[in-house]
């Protein structure tokens, strides 16, 4: 059967060979047993249960959550003429028919699903007279509360997967968290399940992180050294999607946007213009890229902070699908943290305490000053330990100096608790700076600013060190008003039993190698070792307490 199979993907997919993992998860399928698919995006999941559905004789079902992405696929299948049909809300009346006679008479090999469709009952009705060999759970972490993307109607697969006893059943992710992972396996109760790991190391793709100083002008830099490449530029708003591709257009550049503001028939015709390499830049929210199939974008710039790690690398993971470099550029800045909390705190309960967790570890990747595989892959259940990629801003810039910061910290946490942890990190940093702001007076803190006992770092650098003392436990922010408060270990570090050791100071500009490496500029927080690892034990300490997921990397402790 795995002959068949390898010919399949020659005559079929016209593909000379298979990617990593590809055979594994055919030949595990072939057998009838059931999978658990994690690969990147664009790890090449898709010929996983499409190659089965064409061995074998009956049907397979796909079920997928979007129907554009759905659509995509039939359309890519009839391509190398196979019988692939969907069924979903969009179509007439006449072709949903039509698609029904198709599957009635055996001539279908593929029915793509959105969930719904597979829970109504005349689905229902209609798949019990049919022979089913595979049941493929596209993106199944939607599944997954703990998963980025969870979908409440997903989970209501397990139910409909107990109507196929017989038919081997595949979840597909690039969601690879371990949490998530079992979640999968259980709900969809997977029988002599393997699951199958590909690397989500991807080797090609340059990673580099520079401080948002002035958004358009670092990115009209970066879009100067790729002229003519696609590319694609993720922003966190629709109005910042608008007003991007506006400047973009005044600059001359090749550019549309995409949104879940604009029409659907703008958005598609937009995204077909971007594939079809008719305009270069995409610029556009998350609403843009799920199973987008292009293969040469080479690059992909994220203007404001991502939400999540995951939906980060998911982001990046669109670029350089051929194996050729491509460059992966974000800007970053403190204020893009807040806009993501003020989402996260209308959240609540168990939602919100793993949004936090995405947010967290997504700063320990921003924020690392070591390889940025590492925390990235770690992330992912991967363990990553070179002495350089070689593909990433960290690894080839100069190494950066650790300040002791204890003083300045301490500073900084004696005004915080002689203000009464009524403030944020401004009006705290004004004082330190002697600034005579109305504020100060109105709140009687002149006498306190007169000394103006922090000149020696800029307010942007006070900011930046009490970005360093939330992300280390010294102090936490008031969900509500964004007030600092001090924590135990800031009351230590008062004390003089704790130091901190990181970067306030300005790096210079490095130019790195070739015109595509920028290196990230300056200000990146350098860990103290021994901190490093106290937090991970603690992490590892609260992962095993409370049954948390073990990426968890700054538990809230309060
Ligand atoms: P995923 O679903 O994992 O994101 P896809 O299944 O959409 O990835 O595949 C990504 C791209 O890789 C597609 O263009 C697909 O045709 C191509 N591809 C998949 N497997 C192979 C292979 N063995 N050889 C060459 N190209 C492949
Ligand atoms: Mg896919
Ligand atoms: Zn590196």
């Amino acid at each position: 059967m795995i002959q068949q199979a390898r010919e399949t993907l020659k005559n079929v997919f016209g593909f000379k060979e298979f990617r990593p993992l590809q055979e594994e998860v055919i030949d595990h399928v072939l057998e009838r047993k059931d999978a658990l698919v994690v690969m990147p995006t664009g790890g090449g999941k898709s010929l996983c249960y499409q190659i089965p559905a064409l061995v074998f004789d009956g049907l397979t079902i796909v079920v997928s959550p979007l129907i554009s992405l759905m659509k995509d696929q039939v359309e890519q299948l009839r391509e190398y003429d196979i019988s692939a049909v969907q069924l979903n809300s969009t179509l007439s009346r006449q072709d949903y028919q039509h698609n029904i006679d198709l599957i009635k008479r055996g001539e279908v090999s593929l029915l793509y699903l959105a969930p719904e469709t597979l829970m109504m009952p005349r689905t229902k009705k209609l798949l019990e007279s049919l022979d089913i060999d595979v049941f493929a759970i596209d993106e199944a972490h939607c599944i997954s509360e703990w998963g980025h993307d969870f979908r409440p109607e997903y989970r209501k697969l397990a139910e409909v997967r107990k109507n196929f006893p017989d038919a081997v059943a595949i979840g597909l992710t690039a969601t690879a968290t371990p949490r998530v992972q079992e979640d999968i396996k259980a709900t969809l109760e997977l029988k002599e399940t393997e699951t199958f790991i590909a690397s989500f190391n991807r080797t090609n793709l340059f990673v580099e992180i520079q401080d948002k100083h002035r958004p358009l002008d670092q990115v009209l830099t970066f879009l100067e050294q790729h002229e003519d490449q696609s590319g694609i530029i993720y922003c966190f708003s629709r109005k910042q999607v608008d007003e991007l591709t506006q400047e973009l257009e005044i600059e001359n550049f090749s550019v549309r946007s995409y949104h879940a503001g604009l029409s659907e028939r703008q958005r598609s015709k937009n995204q077909e213009a971007f594939i079809r390499d008719d305009v270069d830049i995409i610029v556009a929210t998350v609403a843009f890229g799920m199973g987008i199939n292009k293969p040469d974008v080479r690059f992909v710039i994220h203007h404001d902070m991502p939400q999540n790690i995951e939906s980060y690398y998911q982001q990046i993971g669109r670029a350089g699908r051929d194996g050729l470099q491509a460059n992966c550029l974000m800007l970053f800045s403190y204020s893009d943290i807040n806009k993501i909390r003020y989402f996260i705190n209308q959240k609540q309960g168990q939602e919100k305490k793993i949004a936090e967790r995405h947010l967290n570890a997504l700063l320990q990747f921003i924020e690392s000053n070591k390889c940025r595989r590492i925390p990235l892959m770690e992330y992912f259940g991967e363990t990553y330990s070179p002495d350089n990629c070689d593909m990433c801003d960290n690894c080839i810039g100069e190494p950066k100096q650790v300040q002791d910061l204890t003083v300045q910290a301490q500073k900084f946490l004696s005004c915080v608790v002689r203000t009464d942890q009524y403030f944020g990190a401004t009006h705290i940093a004004n004082i330190l700076r002697g600034s005579e702001a109305k504020k100060i007076k109105e709140h009687g803190h002149d006498e306190l600013s007169t000394h103006g006992i922090g000149r020696e770092l800029s307010k942007k650098q006070w900011k930046r060190l009490a970005q360093q003392l939330l992300i280390q436990n010294f102090l936490k922010r008031d969900p509500e008003y964004g007030s600092l408060k001090i924590k135990q270990a800031g009351i230590e570090l008062l004390k003089g039993r704790k130091t901190l050791h990181g970067k306030v100071k300005s790096r210079k500009k490095n130019t790195g190698r070739g015109a595509s490496r920028t290196a990230a500029s300056a200000n990146k927080i350098d860990y103290d070792e021994v901190l490093f690892q106290q937090l991970r034990e603690k992490r590892k300490e609260l992962a095993d307490e409370a049954d948390v997921p073990p990426y968890v990397i700054f538990p809230d402790t309060t």
